[in-house]
């Protein structure tokens, strides 16, 4: 059988890259071991006959001929997640500066965007930008390095501010509209809980994706006894970047704000498979109640330091919550 070029699919009108991608990469390769982030819009991997170690290609999944074609929103994410990586190639490879081209002469041509390190035993200038191919060397350490922190860096926690209040009404709308336990308001109950005593600003906290939100969560004072501690309450990360772990930050990072304000114990009426693993046990065994109003197998405290504070009794929520 005769063996398939990129060559011959561009003479057929046929792009190599999709083609690549549709078949197995019997064309360019198993590029797996190569791969440093992918998402539904684009994939990024180390190139395999580099013009310099670091070499990387961003890639968009669906085709189009060049940027000129590209939508705006894709443009957006590949060029600031191009920004980013830029800054970590730069670090992990030691390079001096990273070039940024992206072709569009091809006539079976397929939108990416290269990013090539130049070194500082290089000579600079738009000369020497198109270097001389080089041998692949695998670097395990350097790739794992980059995987890492390209993971760590995407999503971003912060204190909301005044200008996403009607960004977050949507996010938990759309977060709660495919949930399981929902009454379908949880948007307007935080709009509520904003404005009452029960609001703490430091722990209204969102999640943050190329500026975008794209998960937020709240905890607001309760009473548990004479005691003011916290509720969990709602959270709702955005359907299309569920299971990535931004729940688990959005909780983990509360928790920590929790404990620097001085708060011992967080209660929360949720889902005993996905609690437990932030520490979160049923409140009865530490001597807190739901309020009557409440099941008590799903209702769960969390203790968040190991100070001797025993705080036992039912719990009052904002009157916001109804309950
Ligand atoms: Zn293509």
């Amino acid at each position: 059988m005769e063996e398939i070029t990129p060559a011959m699919l561009t003479d057929k009108g046929i792009c190599p890259t999709c083609y690549d991608k549709e078949n197995n990469h019997c064309l360019y390769g198993d590029n797996r071991d190569k791969i440093l982030y992918e998402n539904e819009l684009f994939e990024c991997f180390l190139v395999s006959n580099p013009r310099a170690a670091g070499h990387a290609i961003i890639s968009s999944k669906k085709h189009y001929k060049d940027m000129m074609e590209i939508p705006d929103d894709l443009c957006r994410e590949v060029f600031l997640f191009a920004k980013r990586l830029m800054r970590i190639i730069r670090e992990v490879y030691s390079a001096e500066s990273v070039y940024l081209c992206t072709m569009c002469d091809g006539p079976m041509n397929h939108f990416h965007v290269q990013l090539i390190p130049r070194y500082s035993f290089e000579k600079r200038g738009s000369r020497n930008f198109v270097k001389e191919r080089k041998e692949y060397v695998e670097d395990k350490e350097k790739i794992a390095k980059i995987r890492e922190v390209l993971k760590d860096n995407m999503i971003q926690i912060r204190k909301e501010n005044t200008n996403d209040y009607d960004e977050i009404y949507k996010v938990i709308k759309t977060a709660f509209a495919t949930a399981e336990h929902s009454d379908g308001n949880e948007q307007d109950l935080v709009v509520a809980l904003r404005n009452s005593d029960n609001f703490i600003p430091e722990l209204s906290l969102v999640a943050i994706d190329n500026d975008k939100i794209v998960g937020y969560i709240l905890f607001t004072k309760v009473e548990i006894g004479k005691n003011t501690e916290l509720a969990l309450a709602p959270i709702g990360v955005l359907p299309e970047y569920q299971r990535k772990g931004i729940g688990s930050k959005l909780i983990q990072e509360g928790h920590k704000i929790a404990k620097e304000l001085g708060y011992h114990y967080v209660v929360v009426l949720g889902s005993e498979k996905y609690y437990p693993k932030f520490g979160y046990i049923p409140a009865i065994e530490y001597g807190i109640k739901p309020p009557s109003e409440i099941a008590s197998e799903n209702f769960m405290a969390v203790k968040l330091n190991n100070v001797n504070t025993e705080i036992k009794g039912t719990v009052k929520y904002a009157k916001e919550f109804g309950l």
